[in-house]
């Protein structure tokens, strides 16, 4: 599970290097490049930065893309930055009117727009600019999960019931009016319905997106050029060598484009991409036993690596046995036996892993937890109690 590379620095780094995020560029690059392989030609693959926005990481992707979703102008300025030249598509709930003028400004190249609010406020943003302005868009849409599409299975669900992302249908209808003389060109239609869905249900996600617009396009005799159907491809943590089947989702792609001849079809998977790349690494501080159970305390915890807080699960881990002891008592250990491995932090919740058996683990070993690429370092909370932030290193 742990790259030979990403073990040997984890070992080989100095103790005040520790905790560490370690990225392995190399095996993310040959992932992204497997994905490509498996998805139909035409059927373009974004990168959502919001999982990783790394610039080390958004580079190591871009041979394998056609652009980046990104979901703030923060990220925007970021990526248009670090990767200068690669399309972005500008997502994401609550778009101010500074970040839509900063869009506009970077000439991103799509805009999903989420509301008819936030539409109006961006036509009248291009109507400021010289004349031949125009911005290209994509209504997001909350299509409710229906027959063979059922968003039950979702861990997180983002759509198919009430909720602040997307139009509900008949509101998408409602827009196409207000864009009659307005210097906005409608694309096509954007959908993130849920993350976790496994190939059959992504599909499933997506064809049925891809009807409802087809449907909508014909209705109203508009062009349809692009549909997007999102992120949100399974990501396994209790099984950490699985994968999401790009195979099979790749050839349901090629099938459900070559009935929509003239649609180009657009994926935008984050942690699916970049989730198996990252370890992070640190260190055991203190064993002890509590009324029976193993607690083993690590250097760091939580405020850098929150995904298992965040999903309550159980990050996945290797141990990486230290065999130098040089203190002058006797090593504290837990032998053959379930342990909870927690972080520095003051609260009962900082648990990166909780009753994982382990054959031994005494303080002073490492740990390199896996799958640690995506949705970590970057959703955690750096700064609660003021601890130094780890280290980070990215292997080419
Ligand atoms: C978060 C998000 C994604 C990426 O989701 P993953 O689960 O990381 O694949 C894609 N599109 C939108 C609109 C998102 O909000």
């Amino acid at each position: 599970m742990i790259t030979p590379r990403v073990a040997d620095l984890a070992a080989r780094l100095p103790g005040a290097a520790l905790p560490a995020y370690v990225h392995d560029l190399t095996a993310l690059g040959a992932h992204a490049r497997e994905v490509r392989a498996a998805l139909p030609e035409g059927v373009e693959l974004y990168y959502a930065a919001k999982a990783n926005p790394a610039p080390e990481l958004l580079r190591a992707l871009a041979p394998h893309l056609d652009g980046y979703e990104v979901s703030s102008g923060g990220e925007l300025a970021h990526v248009r930055a670090a990767v200068p030249g690669l399309p972005l598509a500008f997502g994401g709930p609550g778009k101010t009117e500074e970040e839509l003028r900063l869009a506009l400004d970077l000439g991103v190249e799509r805009f999903h727009v989420e509301s008819e609010n936030e539409l109006r406020l961006l036509a009248d943003l291009v109507d400021e600019r010289p004349g031949d302005a125009r911005a290209d868009i994509l209504l997001r849409v909350n299509l409710p999960a229906g027959e063979g599409c059922e968003l039950g299975g979702a861990v997180l669900a983002m759509g198919g019931r009430p909720g602040p992302f997307g139009l509900d249908p008949h509101r998408v209808e409602a827009c196409l009016p207000l864009l009659r003389g307005r210097r906005l060109r409608l694309r096509g239609i954007h959908a993130h319905l849920a993350s976790g869905l496994d190939a059959a249900a992504h599909l499933a996600v997506a064809a049925r997106v891809v009807g409802w617009a087809r449907s909508l396009a014909d209705r109203y005799g508009i062009p349809l050029d692009e549909v997007v159907a999102g992120g949100g491809m399974a990501v396994d943590y209790v099984r950490p060598r699985t994968r999401f089947d790009w195979r099979a989702y790749g050839a349901g792609l090629r099938e459900l484009a070559a009935a929509h001849p003239g649609v180009t079809l657009r994926i935008e998977p984050g942690r699916s991409l970049a989730a198996h790349c990252g370890w992070y690494v640190t260190e055991v501080l203190d064993l002890k036993h509590s009324q029976g159970e193993a607690f083993a305390v690590l250097r760091g915890g939580t405020h850098h690596l929150r995904t298992p807080a965040a999903k309550a699960h159980d990050q996945p881990f290797t141990v990486l046995p230290v065999e130098e002891w040089a203190r002058s008592w006797p090593r504290p250990a837990a032998l053959d036996e379930p342990v909870t491995l927690t972080g520095q932090l003051c609260t009962p919740k900082d648990v990166l892993a909780r009753q994982v058996p382990v054959a031994e683990l005494r303080v002073g070993d490492r740990i390199a937890f896996a799958m640690a690429g995506a949705y970590a370092w970057n959703i955690s909370h750096h700064d609660f109690l003021m601890h130094p932030e780890p280290t980070f290193h990215f292997l080419n």
